[in-house]
């Protein structure tokens, strides 16, 4: 009976696409979208004006807030009832806040571990810091900054509780978009060496040093992120996206 079933379920799937037609062009917009905010043409807090975006993009409103209900989804748009949509731009305050709380947890989840891993533990965060070097190898940005945010979000899924995961992943995800929003172009978000010697002071049992390093971790990241970026700035979508 699946058997069966698998064909006729994509059969539909693609009849719905070919009926649509705006799949491939949907992508493409929600694409070139966050390609303009990842690379700061568009800055947080800029107006992204549906009737503007449907006419450099030659497809009609529908279409575009069916791309900005995505990004809204993702953290990376904010829309505000009878203004519209907006980069989303967590204020200076709200990353520090985020930071702080961060050199809060961590170095419990630091102390954990040293007291509670295992082998396995440790080769786990190697393997994934492997990961993050061959993202960084492809020039895969965005997977540098999900990976680096992933690496800190496996430490506390080793250690901590179910509440503590949930808030270092809350965390973990407000600070890809602060550094989708804030780093400067080509600034790697978590140096692949310093999660290496961080792995490396925690399996010579080293709490103190491992925290130290930790904590200068996230006093590096914050520091590379440009916090200072002014607001309500004109754009010209036309210029960027035309
Ligand atoms: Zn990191």
């Amino acid at each position: 009976m699946l058997t069966e079933k698998e064909p006729s379920r994509s059969r539909k799937a693609r009849s719905a696409g070919q009926i649509l037609g705006t799949n491939d062009k949907l992508d493409a917009i929600y694409e070139r979208i966050l390609a303009a905010v990842m690379e700061h043409r568009l800055i947080p807090g800029t107006k992204l004006v549906e009737e503007k975006l449907a006419s450099v993009f030659h497809v009609n409103r529908t279409r575009i807030r069916e791309v900005l209900s995505r990004l809204a989804y993702e953290g990376v748009v904010t829309t505000i009832p009878n203004r519209g949509a907006f980069v989303a731009s967590p204020s200076v305050e709200e990353a520090r806040h985020i930071f702080q709380a961060r050199r809060i947890m961590e170095p419990a989840l630091i102390r954990s571990l040293v007291d509670k891993g295992t082998d396995e533990d440790f080769q786990k965060l190697h393997a994934h810091v492997a990961e993050e070097r061959d993202a960084r190898e492809r020039g895969d940005k965005r997977a540098v900054i999900r990976l680096s945010g992933e690496f800190h979000l496996l430490i506390a899924e080793m250690v901590a509780s179910p509440p503590l995961i949930k808030l270092m992943r809350e965390l973990s995800s407000l600070t890809c978009l602060i550094i989708l929003l804030y780093d400067s172009p080509n600034v790697p978000a978590c140096p692949n060496h310093e999660h290496t010697d961080i792995i490396a002071a925690m399996e010579e049992g080293n709490i103190e040093k491992a925290i130290a390093l930790m904590i200068g971790h996230l006093d590096h990241i914050e520091a590379t992120l440009d916090l200072s970026l002014p607001e309500d700035t004109e754009v010209d979508l036309e210029a960027i996206f035309g």
